[in-house]
């Protein structure tokens, strides 16, 4: 059972992480939303405060901003009860009323199936482009409804974990905020898929079983070799996957659990990229590595960021471990993605707040065609699936879905090198239009200047929204004028 939450205990853990604060403004704010709520309840009987209250615990456990965490706990109030947001400006100030007013609008949603899919997107995509700690608060939200799932009838638990795994996932993955992609899939997975949840969760225990000591064993001998060569090691531990990402990457390997190498990893922490590279050779001298696992994401970056080396090794036993070494910047990314600026590290310090381009691409974007239903499809592949990054001949990189070809990459520099497009080289190879693109290739495309327009046949493989918007639109223009030139008089 867990232990009670109280705003006491909530100040508590803010003190650790943040002990200079103003922490007076957050009990102020529970005090508020609990006079606020008085007399609401949740589906599970509870006083409705314990809702916010254990969004802000979730938020204060990642060590968050405690401006965000004031705001998390007013995040119902404008909504719910008749207190308004100008109340709230002016008791906390026009930058919490503005955090509140964002959750606010992502409020209630009006509509259901697909429909309800397209304005959730929009608006949390509008939501994002203006302040990206409302999604913050927004997924605290959400872990905690998962967390309380079970009050609600069976009908709606599905619905709201469903919508977790293919909303709000996909986008704290895009904002890189693993820690929260990880347990909304983790708390989601067992509503929509109950039977491989319990099935991955046996999978999981059985790889689990009996490797603590040999685990032990390997930290103790990393830790050693790297002090005899003088890398300081800032952080050195296990971490088991998660249960979800082990459920999908046991889908991609043919449900073969023996191929799946990183079910534990052990992950460490080094000062700079330098130390990175030695550490990784230092544990290729002790263990010989797997080939073909070596992963250099620290010059090759993932598209959402991502860096780290990963290398798999073969330990005194035979057996496979994998190790994944990273800098602690590079490590506050990886957990934390944009939110890093709002997470307190271990020292107390923050990592500097990011541009985000995709996000104001994504408004931008969403304003013309997110009302068009036969569309949601392309945003999806658009902006919620994996990211790869291509280059120009030039060095300029160009960040597209993934599986785009040639064709999207001409469309997205030029609509004209798109209608003209004739070829591609990639890697200095010639390669059909086709071609799916790879992280890090350099593609040239090939003009023919006395090219009409796009072939109609590309629609078959473009990816992307705009290349597909530019052919479809193109070859309604030759037709027509094939119309019009076959029914008007020859000359
Ligand atoms: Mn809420």
């Amino acid at each position: 059972m867990r232990e009670k939450q109280t705003i006491d205990s909530l100040v508590e853990k803010i003190k650790t992480y943040s002990p200079e604060s103003d922490l007076d403004i957050v009990r102020l704010a529970f005090n508020f939303a609990d006079d606020a709520h008085r007399g609401q309840f949740r589906k599970s009987k509870e006083p409705y405060i314990t809702h916010p209250l254990a969004a802000a615990h979730i938020l204060a456990d990642m060590r968050i901003d405690p401006v965000i965490i004031t705001a998390t706990l007013l995040h119902d109030v404008p909504e719910d009860t008749h207190i308004t947001l100008q109340e709230i400006e002016d008791n906390f100030g026009s930058e919490i009323r503005k955090m509140v007013e964002g959750i606010t609008k992502l409020g209630k949603l009006k509509y259901r199936g697909v429909e309800r899919y397209i304005e959730n997107l929009r608006k949390m995509f509008i939501a994002m482009a203006e302040d990206i700690r409302v999604m913050i608060i927004k997924f605290a939200d959400r872990i905690h409804n998962l967390q309380t799932l079970d009050s609600l009838p069976p009908q709606k638990r599905y619905r709201i974990a469903l919508e977790s795994l293919e909303i709000y996932a996909p986008i704290a993955n895009r904002l890189g905020i693993a820690e929260m992609k990880g347990q909304l899939e983790d708390l989601a997975f067992r509503y929509v898929y109950p039977k491989e949840y319990e099935r991955v969760k046996k999978l999981m225990e059985e790889k689990l079983r009996g490797k603590e000591k040999s685990l032990q064993k390997i930290q103790e001998v990393s830790k050693m070799e790297l002090a005899n060569a003088n890398i300081k090691i800032i952080d050195l531990k296990g971490r088991n996957k998660r249960l979800y990402s082990f459920y999908k990457k046991l889908l991609r390997k043919e449900n073969d659990a023996d191929k799946v190498y990183d079910v534990i990893a052990i992950r460490v922490i080094v000062p700079t990229i330098a130390d990175c590279y030695a550490t990784l050779g230092i544990l290729h001298k002790i263990w010989k590595p797997l080939k073909g696992r070596i992963k250099d994401y620290i010059s090759q970056p993932k598209p959402n960021g991502y860096q780290s080396l990963h290398t798999t090794v073969f330990d005194e036993h035979g057996e496979l471990v994998e190790f994944q070494i990273r800098t602690h910047d590079m490590h506050e990314e990886a957990e934390y993605g944009v939110a890093a600026h709002w997470h307190y590290d271990e020292r107390g310090s923050r990592l500097p707040a990011k541009e985000i381009q995709w996000v104001k691409e994504l408004a931008e974007i969403q304003k013309d065609i997110l009302n068009k239903m036969s569309d949601l499809e392309e945003i999806k592949v658009d902006f919620l699936q994996s990211r790869i990054f291509v280059f120009t001949p030039k060095g300029d990189v160009i960040d597209l879905p993934e599986y785009a070809t040639p064709v999207d990459f001409a469309y997205h520099i030029h609509t004209d090198i798109g209608n003209r497009c004739n070829g591609a080289r990639i890697n200095e190879k010639i390669a059909s239009l086709d071609t799916p693109l790879q992280n890090g290739d350099v593609v040239e495309i090939i003009v023919d200047k006395n090219r009409k327009g796009p072939n109609p046949d590309w629609i078959d493989f473009t990816k992307t929204h705009t290349a597909r918007d530019h052919i479809k639109s193109q070859n309604k223009k030759t037709r027509l004028t094939g119309w019009l030139k076959s029914v008007l008089p020859k000359k």
